[in-house]
Parts: C-alpha cells; sequence; structure tokens
C-alpha cells in the first residue's frame, strides 16, 4: 500500500490515499485531488504546483502527429 498513492506533502502528517486502480488515468487524479483537498481542508497547505495539467498536455502533444499522418492529402 505505501508504494502507491498520494502521501500528504504537510510536513508531519503521515496520511495516503492510495490509487484504486494504477492504470487509469482518472483514478490516479481522483487520489491526487482527494489528497490536495484534505492537505487544505485539515492543514490550510496549498501546494504549488499544479499536479495535472502538465501531464494532460504532454498525453496529448504525443497523440496529435498521428491524426496529422493519416489525414494527409492524396492528389498527386
Ligand atoms: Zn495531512
Amino acid at each position: 500500500m505505501r508504494s502507491s498513492g498520494f502521501p500528504c506533502r504537510y510536513g508531519g502528517c503521515e496520511r495516503s490515499y492510495p490509487v484504486q486502480d494504477q492504470s487509469s488515468m482518472a483514478a490516479l487524479t481522483a487520489a491526487s485531488a482527494a489528497r490536495s483537498a484534505h492537505e487544505i481542508a485539515d492543514h490550510d497547505y496549498h501546494h504549488a504546483t499544479l499536479p495535472e495539467a502538465p501531464r494532460l498536455t504532454s498525453y496529448r502533444a504525443i497523440r496529435r502527429p498521428k491524426d496529422a499522418a493519416t489525414s494527409r492529402p492524396s492528389g498527386i
């Protein structure tokens, strides 16, 4: 249980939020969101970085070139 999940980042707190399904992106973000909500509610602690946005954009960056390749004009 300790290897997977999101531990509270507030110093001295040992609470952690396990990810229900490791292969699910939604489960990862849900556990991360639950951890962040706990940090704010219980400690009034706001972590500086946004956990979701950078990963989502890189996922899309990988998928996009594939669409561009298939929609190539064939009029030669
Ligand atoms: Zn905590």
